[in-house]
């Protein structure tokens, strides 16, 4: 880990004294707050722009103290945490009455997850308690994977960014809903279904819509300034090459299958063929595209198992339509491809996030 021991303790100190502190975790980086401080909590969802009503995580140091934030830990639930954790899984499961219910958007659940990070990790053990934090970005926009993504997009609004390098899994956490002994899969993440399947010793519901009830809908998340069109993998060389002609500065996410050929567009990232490296680049490569200027993105869903499945989630989610245009983003300009979209579109989860 590349933070330092003085820092730790500085990071423990501003989530004492009700401050926001931007952590490494195995995922993505977090926006945290002392769960238990609900002027802090707020904070949370003014500093990223998140309507109050969408959950938060809460971070604990260890799976001992799981127990202290839930009315009850049903018996599977305690078999996926002491399997998972820490790890790339989020429960779901009954509040215990120290989680406010300014962490919850007001919800009778709470969700939980110790994080497979040493930085996250150390943090929390200095800190003692439980540490809400969503991923430490602008709501709806890319989640970071650096320390660096943080500074850029959030600056001087965190009190204390800790620094522990790229995260390692780079997709959000798994959330499984763990309040009954019928689970189910609320958001594909780090732990695949089938590694989850392997351990409950039978096959889970990945419901295609959410059951968070929170209001309203979002669509578009995980979403690049760029507008993200998904394609057939085979699609893919010629979708981006008739739009970057029809004048777009088209950003390509070019399939592992089709490595080394050339494309006439304005910048390619190369799809790696592993999806935990994928995983690991998919952020990075959305921002990349941004930066490089693209306005378009053109892209392909890889096979939705193992990680596959989580990274499908968040391109869907990132090509979705946005119902908040931002200020920055380019208007929907005529020409832009979206007929062979449609083929691979539609079964976009429509959980709630950001
Ligand atoms: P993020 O903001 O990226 O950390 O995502 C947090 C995710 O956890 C969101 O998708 C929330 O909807 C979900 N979540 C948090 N608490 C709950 C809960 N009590 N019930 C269901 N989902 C939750
Ligand atoms: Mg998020």
């Amino acid at each position: 880990m590349s933070a330092r021991n003085t820092d730790i303790e500085k990071a423990a100190g501003v989530l004492r004294a009700g401050g926001l502190v931007a952590f490494p975790t195995e995922t993505v980086y977090g926006l945290g707050a002392n769960a238990e401080d609900p002027a802090a909590v707020t904070r949370i969802f003014e500093t990223k722009g998140r309507p109050p009503s969408h959950p938060l995580i809460v971070h604990l140091g260890s799976v001992e103290q799981l127990a202290d934030w839930v009315e009850e830990v049903p018996e599977t639930a305690r078999l996926l945490a002491e399997h998972f954790w820490p790890g790339p899984l989020t429960l779901v499961l009954r509040r215990g009455r120290r989680v406010p219910l300014e962490a919850t958007g007001g919800l009778e659940t709470v969700a939980v997850r110790v994080p497979d990070h040493p930085v996250a990790l150390a943090l929390l053990s200095a800190f003692g308690g439980g540490v809400t934090a969503p991923s430490a970005n602008r709501f709806g926009s890319v989640s970071p994977t650096t320390a660096d993504h943080v500074r850029a997009e959030l600056g001087e609004s965190v009190d204390f960014v800790l620094d522990g390098g790229p995260c390692a899994v780079g997709v959000e956490s798994t959330i499984v809903d763990a309040t009954g002994e019928e689970l189910s899969v609320l958001r594909p993440g780090g732990v695949t279904r089938e590694e989850l399947e392997a351990v409950v010793g039978r096959p889970l519901a990945v419901p295609a819509t959410s059951r968070v009830r929170v209001p309203g809908q979002h669509p578009s998340h995980y979403a690049p300034r760029a507008r993200v069109v998904l394609v057939e993998p085979e699609k893919v060389i010629a979708e981006a090459e008739a739009a970057q002609e029809l004048g777009h500065r088209v950003g390509v996410f070019l399939p592992a299958a089709f490595a080394g050929a050339p494309v006439a567009a304005h910048a390619v990232v190369a799809v790696p063929g592993a999806m935990d490296e994928y995983a690991r680049e998919l952020y990075g490569f959305l921002r990349e595209l941004d930066q490089r200027g693209c306005d378009l993105i053109v892209a392909s869903l890889p096979e939705e198992r193992g990680l596959g499945l989580a990274i499908a989630n968040r391109l869907r989610r990132a090509a979705g339509p946005r119902t908040v245009p931002s200020a920055s983003a380019p208007s929907a300009a005529a020409g832009v491809p979206t007929g062979s979209a449609a083929s691979v579109v539609p079964t976009a989860s429509s959980l709630q996030e950001g």
